[in-house]
């Protein structure tokens, strides 16, 4: 996908609701926006799998959910109310800000004008805590929820009596005041992380690590992204953060380029270390074995929701051409699609409703479904290509006879006709990776070919 398709992806997201500019009736606030309802429902998908993947089917992890809100002081013990700065420089040409390290050869990357020195942004949120605002009452809206995972270390070991290694998993908004946002939703000053704390014995990080990038890479993939669009790239030294033992992120060839959309960082035991430290707690793991109280290392997978939903819609964008007419369809994958059926009587005819109702009746409690009874069919399906839903079922006068209705499938544009009492079992075969071809029918079923 090319730079200039990043404005076709706002404007589907727009028109489909996936994606709105935030406040937008009063003119909108940079760089800030609304997920509407099929944006909402991806967004829940994305989480879903996420915890799925990394919680529910692993037997090392646990998950946790910290207030965004958390003691000043974790801040100062996490380094970031002294650290937390990207060095900024301002172009003396044509005022444009950058962060240092996006200057090419120590000039303006737009019009190659003379910088000023780098000077320090503090990236956090600043708020007053109850009614009065003085300087006691100052917190920080979290920068990223992975703090609020180690504070609650020791709470979690007791509560759970694990073994090392295992994991924390956490999912929830996070705020920079970012001076560069931009790119849709690839940069925002509010957005959300799924991020992981995996705790490891001292000598084992190397393995972990190698393992979380190799898992959170296939996550990826499993999910739709074609694995040309992905690669690793591991920090070099001078890239890394003074307590980083290793890093490597998974990259995402976005429509503006190759940039991050996960990092996996080996940040050894400064996190747990920082904070015993600060608070006086003692922040240790009893290692039976050599009946020690050890200080755990950690690896540290942390993905974006909203970064990764833009990799999803824009790996799934297609636009092709169908016997002359262009059609637009996001090839999403059937766990992340928004809608999973879409119900459609062929004709407002009030002869097809009951049986439309009583189709779209059996269906709602095991699908996202969505009815939708305007326009012609063919545009019908048209719009939920544009919104990615996998499956369309079609209620014709056929059906008031044969009791049976019409499957169209997204991507190959097939369609089979099954029997009513066949369909739910039908769909989610069809949803769970079954092929919708002619060796896939259901009994009774009849297979109708490509339609379009
Ligand atoms: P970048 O270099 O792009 O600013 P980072 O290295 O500061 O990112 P991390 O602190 O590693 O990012 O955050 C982990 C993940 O959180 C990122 O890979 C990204 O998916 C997401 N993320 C971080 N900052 C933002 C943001 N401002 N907007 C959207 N997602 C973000």
């Amino acid at each position: 996908m090319a730079l200039q398709d990043m404005d076709k992806l706002v404007s589907l997201c727009k028109r489909r609701g996936f994606i709105f500019p935030s406040s937008e009736i009063y003119g909108g606030l940079a760089s800030t926006w609304d997920y509407g309802p099929l944006g909402v429902e991806l967004k829940r998908n994305i989480r879903d799998a996420w915890w799925r993947a990394t919680v529910q089917e692993r037997d090392d992890m646990v998950g946790l959910d910290a207030a965004i809100l958390m003691h000043p002081q974790v801040w100062e013990a996490s380094g970031h109310l002294a650290g937390f700065a990207d060095p900024m420089v301002d172009c003396k040409a044509c005022k444009q800000r950058w962060r240092a390290d996006a200057l090419k050869e120590g000039r303006c990357p737009a019009c190659g004008g003379e910088v000023t020195a780098p000077r320090n942004f503090n990236l956090m949120l600043k708020t007053h805590l109850g009614p009065v605002e003085d300087s006691a009452a100052v917190v920080y809206l979290r920068p990223e929820t992975a703090q609020g995972i180690f504070v609650n270390f020791a709470n979690v070991l007791s509560a759970t009596r694990r073994k090392l290694p295992f994991g924390i998993a956490q999912i929830g908004k996070a705020f920079r005041n970012e001076i560069t946002p931009g790119n849709f939703i690839f940069r925002t000053r509010e957005f959300e992380q799924m991020e992981i704390e995996y705790f490891v014995k001292p000598g084992t990080e190397d393995e972990h690590f190698d393992r979380w990038v190799q898992a959170r890479f296939d996550w990826y993939v499993n999910l739709g992204i074609r694995p040309e669009n992905l690669r690793r790239r591991p920090h070099g030294p001078d890239e890394l953060a003074h307590y980083a033992r290793a890093c490597s992120d998974i990259e995402y060839r976005f429509p503006m380029g190759w940039s991050e959309l996960e990092g996996i960082a080996n940040r050894g035991d400064f996190d747990l270390r920082q904070h015993a430290q600060s608070s006086g707690k003692e922040l240790t793991y009893f290692d039976e074995e050599t009946k020690e109280h050890i200080v755990p290392s950690v690896i540290e997978p942390s993905a974006g929701v909203d970064r990764s939903l833009l990799a999803f819609l824009a790996d799934a964008y297609t636009e092709e051409t169908v016997r002359g007419e262009p059609r637009v369809v996001l090839r999403l994958h059937p766990a992340l699609a928004p809608i999973k059926v879409a119900v459609l009587p062929l004709s407002r005819n009030e002869r097809l409703l009951p049986l439309a109702q009583e189709a779209h009746a059996l269906l709602r409690p095991h699908f996202m479904t969505q009815g939708d009874d305007t326009q012609s069919i063919g545009r019908r399906y048209r719009r939920q290509d544009e919104a990615g839903t996998p499956l369309c079922v079609t209620i014709d006068f056929e059906s008031l006879e044969d009791r049976a209705v019409t499957i169209r499938e997204r991507d190959s544009m097939a369609q089979m006709r099954v029997p009513l009492a066949a369909l739910a079992a039908t769909l989610r075969a069809k949803l769970a990776g079954e092929p919708c071809d002619e060796a896939h029918l259901p009994e009774g079923g009849k297979w109708l070919g490509a339609r379009g």
